[in-house]
């Protein structure tokens, strides 16, 4: 595995403004650092450039190792994980509160393999949540099931 180069790694931590792109977790939340996940492991070919880069919590990239797909728990079938830079958090996954849900394949692979609503990592969103620092900055961007109550000015229609 190589080393990821220091401006590389700003570059990923400062494009997701702190926040594990997979569970949403914000780093000054944690006890480890977040990491820079090859989103495609160099092992299958994925290359050390920021196209193919996330930032992702110790916990996501544990579990997530260098998979790149799984089996959907409701079909069977075959599904990519969940791509950073190539989909749209908002279109995989719904937050209640701070539950995770999927609401396709892709988000169902994802939720499953990465462990995203494990007991402990619930617990632990629950108390973020609970005094608004879970999620991080998507928060304004996420549908309205979060029950936030600083998004009264947003101009979705
Ligand atoms: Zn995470």
């Amino acid at each position: 595995m190589s080393t990821i180069p220091d401006d590389l790694r700003s570059h990923v931590y400062d494009r997701a403004d702190g926040i594990c792109e997979y569970c949403l977790m914000g780093e000054r939340y944690t006890m480890k650092l977040h990491e820079v996940d090859h989103i495609y492991a160099e092992k299958h070919g994925g290359k050390t450039i920021l196209e193919n880069l996330c930032l992702s919590c110790a916990t996501c990239n544990r579990f997530k190792g260098s998979d790149l797909c799984s089996l959907d728990p409701l079909t069977g079938q075959i599904s990519a994980l969940y791509h950073p830079r190539r989909d749209i958090w908002s279109d995989h996954f719904r937050l209640k509160a701070f539950t995770i849900e999927p609401i396709t394949p892709t988000g169902r692979v994802t939720v499953q393999l990465l462990k995203l609503n494990d007991f402990s990592r619930l617990a632990e969103r629950e108390a973020l949540f609970s005094v608004g620092r879970y999620p991080g900055h998507y928060r304004s961007s996420l549908d309205h099931d979060i029950g936030t109550d600083e998004s009264t000015t947003d101009t979705l229609e």
